[in-house]
């Protein structure tokens, strides 16, 4: 079996087109321009292309983007003033920090400063609960896209066989706890966890959330099942140059699975669309009116 590839970028890009859409509507119907905040603190290249991929996105989808810049040396309180100011800000409805943030900042305080409804990324504690408890909150961008990718290629999960591996705030638990939500059975795997091989080998979907070079091995894999590879890791080549591999071993996996996410190409470019459409849903739930469908 060779499995099909999940199209990543495909998938955002009618994502897009679907958010623009609504955005037209919203400024039609209600003279409502959604928009969004990112907040970015210090020099770090990968943020800065992140922040600035994110504010082209936003722009193109008609929406309205801010950019705010501050040192590497920012305050924690001037950081929290600065969230203050945007969560008052009736033109700002999505916010989101860029993380990591430096050392010196308490990333959790700058976290739960954010307005819950403004709270794009999903990360506030109030969030985070209302997606354990079966709420209406904002739910985390990376895991959203994966399970959206996996209703669209399996349509209902229910019943399923899923794991998990990794167990961060960001990615692995909501993950876990959405899969849930769809009624699988669900495992999570961390770095502790004994026998990885079998846990994976009896799933029906896999996620990998790890951070580890190909950790999955692809001859884990069960017949058949759905693959999604969150990782994103550059290595090293022989002839020196670099490139950007996943936490699953792509071409034995690819042999095995029904379907699976290419790293690059995958989740990655699914995060920056399902951002957008978290804005979109959050200005609609701040204006009082229904998300165009
Ligand atoms: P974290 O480092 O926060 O978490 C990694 C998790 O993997 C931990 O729970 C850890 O377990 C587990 N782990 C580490 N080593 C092993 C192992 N040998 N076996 C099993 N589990 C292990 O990472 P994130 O969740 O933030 O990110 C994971 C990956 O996803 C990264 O490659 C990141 O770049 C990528 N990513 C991609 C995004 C996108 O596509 N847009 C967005 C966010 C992340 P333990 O808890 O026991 O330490």
């Amino acid at each position: 079996m060779t499995a099909s590839i999940i199209d990543g970028k495909a998938f955002a890009a009618n994502l897009k087109e679907e958010i623009a859409r609504k955005v037209r509507i919203l400024k039609e119907l209600h003279g409502l321009i959604p928009g969004l905040a990112v907040v970015l603190v210090g020099e770090d290249p990968a943020s800065q292309v992140y922040v600035r991929n994110k504010n082209k996105s936003t722009i193109a989808a008609g929406m309205n983007s801010f950019e705010y810049l501050m040192k590497d040396d920012v305050s924690e309180a001037d950081l929290i003033t600065k969230v203050k100011e945007l969560n008052d800000d009736p033109a700002v409805h999505g916010i989101l920090v860029q993380l990591p943030l430096p050392k010196h900042i308490n990333e959790a305080a700058v976290i739960e400063t954010i307005a819950p409804e403004k709270d794009v990324d999903g990360f506030h504690v109030i969030n985070s609960g209302l997606l354990a408890t079966g709420g209406d909150g904002m739910v985390p961008c990376t895991p959203l896209g994966c399970i959206m990718m996996l209703k669209d290629q399996l349509g209902s999960l229910s019943g399923l066989d899923a794991v998990v591996v990794g167990r961060s705030n960001i990615v692995g638990k909501p993950m876990a706890q959405l899969l849930l939500n769809e009624s699988c059975t669900v495992t999570i795997a961390h770095s502790r966890t004994r026998n990885l091989a079998e846990v994976v080998g009896r799933s029906d979907i896999v996620v990998a959330a790890v951070g580890v070079p190909e950790l999955v091995k692809g001859d884990w894999i069960k017949e058949g099942a759905t693959v999604i590879d969150v990782g994103i890791n550059r290595i090293e080549k022989d002839d020196g140059k670099t490139k950007l591999v996943g936490d699953v071993e792509f071409d034995s996996a690819v042999l095995r699975a029904g379907a699976i996410t290419p790293v690059p190409g995958g989740v990655g470019p699914m995060t920056i669309a399902v951002l957008l459409k978290n804005t979109v849903t959050a200005a609609c739930r701040q204006a009082g009116i229904d998300e165009p469908t």
